[in-house]
């Protein structure tokens, strides 16, 4: 739309802000700059597409710092790749703000650069409107050809494994809220790790996988409805961090860790007969993976605690401590 623009011409901020150089990719052909960007991918490679659009009031509370929102904007995405098991290529980044401020543009692209350079992907395009506080962000990345791993293959008998510990994400979120708490956990919110490494390495083991961004239990149904199974799971295994227990108690944490979202942490099975190669490939990663439960036939999710069956109140950590 070329009526509303921010008051920073767009050819300028584009120029200023997002048209780095960047590292010369095979594969781009043409990147910022012209009216569509040109990619080509190598032969035998299947091309994977994920769009996630977070905006302020919404995804993230009003006023995170500009820095965050630059690497959250594109880690969301990664975080969608990582799940498939693909790996970066190139994004584009449709940014709306209500107004252009110089030193705003300059830490959201600080962030988003950062993030951009450490998971190897190229910006190759995008769009700048004036609107709403928000990034709309496309991402593409490749796997071998009919190798990214979706979410039906789950088959009963197979183990649930996630990664990291869920549930500091939305203590942090809370704790930022009030200003004050565990900046390991505050962090965890801010600058969530999308685990490209590790979803690439379980594409080859893991029957099906997901990352979890709405909270273990609701992505745990998806999975689960996906693949036309059910789990049994037990609450006791739970990874959860010392600095969440300590934040919360062992109760709250276990509510967060269940229901509480922003954890970009992956969720996957693996069948019994490839369980040894996991431990061999997971055995010194600094990321932690935890089985939490075991695929049935049967519909649905049960949870246990010390064999009993375990109720959980969805949302009651919103009032924690
Ligand atoms: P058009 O009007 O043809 O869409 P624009 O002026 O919107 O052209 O964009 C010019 C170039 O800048 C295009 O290559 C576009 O992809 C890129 N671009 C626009 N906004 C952004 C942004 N926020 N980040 C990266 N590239 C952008
Ligand atoms: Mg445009």
């Amino acid at each position: 739309m070329a009526a509303r623009r921010p008051a920073l011409d767009e050819a300028t901020l584009i120029e200023r802000y997002f048209a780095r150089p960047s590292p010369a990719r095979r594969g781009v052909i043409l990147g910022i700059g012209d009216d569509a960007a040109v990619t080509r991918l190598p032969p035998g490679q299947d091309l994977v597409t994920a769009t996630d659009a977070i905006f302020a009031g919404v995804h993230y509370p009003r006023g995170t710092p500009p820095r965050a929102i630059g690497h959250r904007c594109l880690a969301v995405n990664l975080s969608d790749l990582a799940a498939m098991g693909a790996t970066p290529l190139w994004a584009s980044l449709a940014l709306s703000l209500p107004r252009a401020r110089a030193a705003w543009l300059r830490e959201f692209a600080a962030g988003f650069f950062a993030l951009a350079r450490a998971a190897n992907i190229v910006l190759i395009g995008g769009d700048t409107v004036r609107g709403p506080e928000g990034a709309t962000v496309t991402v593409q990345g490749q796997v071998s050809r009919g190798g990214g791993v979706t979410r039906s293959g789950a088959r009963p008998g197979d183990g649930i494994w996630v990664s990291g510990h869920p549930g500091d994400a939305v203590a942090g979120r809370l704790l930022l809220a009030r200003g004050s708490g565990s900046r390991v956990l505050r962090q965890r919110f801010l600058y969530p790790v999308p685990r490209l490494r590790e979803g690439a390495l379980l594409a080859g083991i893991s029957s099906a996988m997901m990352d979890v961004s709405d909270g273990l239990h609701d992505d745990l149904g998806k999975l689960m409805r996906a693949s036309s199974c059910g789990a049994d799971l037990d609450v006791g295994r739970l990874p959860l961090s010392h600095q969440l227990r300590a934040a919360a108690g062992v109760e709250a944490a276990r509510e967060m860790a269940l229901s509480g979202g922003d954890d970009y942490e992956l969720l996957f099975t693996v069948p019994p007969r490839r369980e040894a190669k996991l431990a061999r490939l997971t055995r010194r990663w600094a990321l932690p993976v935890t089985r939490i439960g075991t695929v049935r036939r049967r519909a649905g999710l049960s949870w246990t605690l010390d064999a009993r069956p375990f109720r959980f109140r969805d949302k009651t950590f919103r009032h924690f401590a």
